[in-house]
């Protein structure tokens, strides 16, 4: 057995999502056979919270067993690189150059769970050892302070005069509601909004991210435009609840972004049903309803959140880790998010590296 044997049977093992082999992917980072005839191999992934680890790790040790009994066993090591998005890559004067993935998270309406999901998510791809930021730009109505439970804490600049993000629950994150007072952001007028975004976004010190997160207002107004106008969006996520009246409000977001040229990455069905004492799970505004709205616009769902008692009282108390170390579904289900949202990315960021070039000629 030799190490370029091994690698010929790792050009037979497709990364699942990329449809591609492994060593094409360039994903093969090391190979080496030990004394007792244990085979070592390095997997770089595209981001560390990759939903099909174990299938590739399965497919692994099943294409390296085919070259007999020498191997004596099979050690496969993870690591993650997360790859900037093509956005980000072609963007010129890019204000955040350090920032591989910018992704918003916006709702047609407001409290379908929007901030949720984004705290949720940035904590979720931190707690898989990606590191991310989160930024609070829903202006109007920041829910960093509460769900984050930053009530304590202070901002500050640093020496060189910029923003000094939090770092609580293993994320950077920023807020207007702890840079003004919270009551005074709510009447700001259109202009003042767009200036109020944009510091948030270019002066705070996000240095390097994989992810950074950005908590939209709801609705179509003013501050989705100037995102799309100072920050190279790797793409959005749009949340909404089952109900069918819900769906024209998504669809009306989902149409927004696609005006901006910002892909939709996916669709959260959030309230999507309720589990009872009981152990029943409820449908309460008609599970799925999202799925089917995104099944017809032909744009993913990443995930469905169930109505949670403990989801909210961690949101109220500023605590969103609970959200991921508790029993049952809850957690199970933002794992599944997680790990949809991180693949989706990874998909987009290759799909537009190996996407042709466009030229529109006119006259
Ligand atoms: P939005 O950002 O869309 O306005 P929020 O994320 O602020 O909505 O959520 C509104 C309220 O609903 C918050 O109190 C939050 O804790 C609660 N909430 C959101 N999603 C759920 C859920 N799946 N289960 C229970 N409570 C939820």
């Amino acid at each position: 057995m030799t190490e370029a044997q091994i690698l010929e049977q790792l050009r037979t093992v497709n990364d699942p999502e990329l449809h591609k082999d492994l060593v094409s992917l360039n994903m093969v980072k090391g190979i080496s056979i030990k004394d007792n005839g244990i085979v070592a191999i390095a997997i770089e992934l595209t981001t560390p919270a990759c939903p099909l680890k174990d299938q590739i790790r399965r497919d692994i040790e099943s294409a390296v067993r085919q070259l007999g009994e020498e191997v004596q066993g099979i050690e496969i090591e993870f690591t993650a690189n997360v790859q900037a998005s093509p956005q980000q890559k072609a963007a010129e004067n890019n204000p955040l150059p350090g920032v591989k993935n910018i992704v918003a998270v916006g709702a047609g309406k407001g409290g379908v769970g929007k901030s949720t999901v984004a705290v949720n998510l940035a904590v979720g791809l931190a707690r898989q050892g990606a590191s991310v930021g989160l930024m609070d730009g829903d202006i109007y109505g920041p829910s960093l302070p509460t769900m984050l439970g930053l009530d304590k804490h202070t901002a500050y600049m640093s020496t060189e005069k910029r923003i000094v993000p939090f770092g609580e629950h293993g994320i950077k994150s920023m807020t207007i509601g702890k840079l003004v007072d919270p009551g005074k952001a709510l009447i700001w007028r259109g202009p003042m909004a767009h200036g109020a975004f944009q510091r948030l976004a270019t002066q705070t010190d996000w240095g390097d991210l994989d992810y950074l997160i950005i908590d939209l207002p709801p609705g179509t107004g003013d501050v989705p435009l100037t995102m799309s106008q100072i920050l190279p969006l790797a793409g959005a996520v749009v949340v909404c609840t089952p109900q069918k009246v819900a769906q024209d409000d998504a669809r009306r977001a989902i149409a927004m972004f696609q005006q901006l040229n910002i892909a939709v990455l996916g669709v959260v069905e959030n309230m999507s049903y309720f589990i009872g004492d009981d152990g029943k799970e409820y449908d309460i505004f008609g599970r799925d309803g999202a799925q089917a709205m995104a099944q017809e616009l032909n744009i993913p769902v990443l995930g469905a959140i169930p109505i949670n008692m403990a989801l909210r009282r961690n949101s109220d108390s500023g605590d969103p880790t609970s959200n991921f170390t508790g029993d049952g579904k809850l957690a199970e289900e933002l794992e599944v998010l997680v790990k949809n949202f991180a693949a989706c990315i990874s998909v987009e960021v290759l799909g537009g590296d190996q996407r042709q070039p466009t030229l529109t000629i006119s006259g």
